[in-house]
């Protein structure tokens, strides 16, 4: 932290595109208040044709780092100095950190679910059923197959999708992996541990319901979420009404920002104060 006189902040930056309201600007924020950090995380619009000049800036100016969210979590790696091990695995980036005079690509995507999941149930050695195979569904296949899960059965609605992530699991993690194209209600087989949804079913839709046999649940599974909004979606409700353990997706995005701060800063940030200022920042 740099304090100079009429201190200097930090600053760390989020480079999106039409992303005006991010709601986890609120959020960091909050948590470098609370913790006394003279530092700032500020929204910048950044366009596809400019993301190199923006990195070049963030760089000139000394920023500590940046979240990256769509369209530039791919094109952003080419601008960087390296990658931690997860976002090479997947080729995306959503967090950049300063270490030393290099910028270093993260993905935090995955990093959020799993510290989640890891406050119910170790994923090493567990079979996981997940639904979906787009950007959040492969940030989770990976960090699940680099903690050591046993199997992982990837159900998506579209197959050239779907086996391109079996591909990658298969290839890069050595991973068990299988892909059902889902077609149906599907059933969760028995002896399943851990069940996902990484689709964007239930976003803002909480009547929507996932194409499953919700008596194939069964209570011993935990159940979880990447939806956010609403953070108690259908399926979570059926999951409970089953009697699973529920996780939501709110707690996910708290914990991506919680890893995002961690590699930042260094400090160990207030998950309660993040989560309180998220859902007042969502209206929730
Ligand atoms: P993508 O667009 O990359 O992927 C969407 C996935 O959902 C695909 O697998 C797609 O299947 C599937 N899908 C969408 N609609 C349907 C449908 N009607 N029936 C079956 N499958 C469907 O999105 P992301 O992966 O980036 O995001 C997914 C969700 O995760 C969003 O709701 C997002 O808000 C949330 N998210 C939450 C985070 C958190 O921290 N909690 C972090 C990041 C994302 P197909 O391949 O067939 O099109």
């Amino acid at each position: 932290m740099s304090d100079q006189g009429n201190f200097l902040h930090e600053l760390v930056g989020s480079m999106s595109q039409g992303a005006a309201g991010n709601p986890t600007v609120a959020m960091i924020e909050a948590a470098f208040a609370h913790h006394g950090l003279h530092w700032r995380y500020v929204n910048m619009e950044v366009l596809p044709e400019h993301l190199g000049v923006a990195v070049d800036g963030a760089r000139a100016m000394g920023f500590r780092g940046f979240n990256c969210s769509l369209p530039h979590k791919v094109a952003v790696i080419q601008h960087l100095d390296g990658l931690g091990a997860s976002a090479a695995v997947m080729g995306a980036v959503n967090c950049v950190v300063r270490r030393g005079d290099k910028l270093i690509g993260e993905n935090t995507d995955g990093k959020g679910f799993l510290k989640s999941l890891e406050s119910v149930i170790t994923p090493k050695e567990k079979s996981v059923v997940l639904f979906g195979a787009g950007g959040a569904a492969r940030a989770i296949a990976v960090e699940l197959g680099l903690a050591g899960t046993k199997r992982i059965t990837i159900v998506n609605r579209s197959q050239s999708r779907g086996a391109e992530l079996v591909g990658l699991l298969r290839d890069k993690l050595n991973l068990t992996a299988e892909l059902v194209v889902w077609n149906g209600d599907y059933a969760v087989p028995a002896g399943t541990d851990i069940v996902i949804n990484g689709t964007s079913i239930g976003l803002y839709a909480p009547e929507a319901r996932l194409p499953l046999d919700v008596q194939s649940l069964q209570p011993e599974m935990v159940v979880a979420d990447v939806v956010f909004n609403p953070v108690r979606t259908r399926f979570l409700d059926d999951a409970a009404a089953r009697r699973c353990r529920a996780i939501d997706g709110l707690g996910m995005l708290v914990n991506q920002g919680i890893v995002g701060i961690q590699y930042w800063t260094g400090i160990d940030p207030d998950a309660a104060v993040m989560r309180q200022s998220l859902a007042a920042a969502m209206g929730l």
